[in-house]
């Protein structure tokens, strides 16, 4: 058994509250959220990270993209939300299985980064 947390939610194994679910991806609402609306968009396949994605992940990443897109809209982000990949020790992954935030709401969102 995968000992993935994501595959976990893949197979069933741990509930999660999904908003999407095709044969490729599952849309679900982060457990722990940075602001009012806070979606992960995941593929169905274990892909560790974006780092290892292969050109044969192309489509379901673009999937992701579109698909957590317009369903970050329909939750509450119609003026606009921001879309993450943390990837690898720099980037601060937690969980090794490719996943893009979708964070946003009214007005909530701070400047990118520090400069
Ligand atoms: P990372 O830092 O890897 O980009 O983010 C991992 C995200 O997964 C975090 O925002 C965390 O709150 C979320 N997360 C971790 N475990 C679970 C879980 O069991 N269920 C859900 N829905 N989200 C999770
Ligand atoms: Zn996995």
């Amino acid at each position: 058994m995968s000992e993935c947390i994501f595959c976990k939610i893949v197979a069933g194994e741990i509930p999660a509250k999904k908003v999407f679910e095709d044969d490729d991806l599952i849309v679900f609402h982060d457990i722990n959220p940075v602001a009012p609306v806070h979606l992960l968009a995941i593929p169905k396949k274990h892909i560790a990270s974006l780092a290892t994605a292969t050109a044969d992940d192309a489509l379901v990443m673009g999937k992701l993209l579109q698909t957590g897109s317009q369903l970050a809209i329909e939750q509450g982000c119609a003026d606009g939300f921001r879309t993450l990949i943390n990837t690898g020790r720099v980037g601060r992954q937690e969980v090794y299985h490719l996943h893009v935030h979708f964070v946003g709401g009214p007005d909530v969102l701070p400047p990118m980064l520090k400069r």
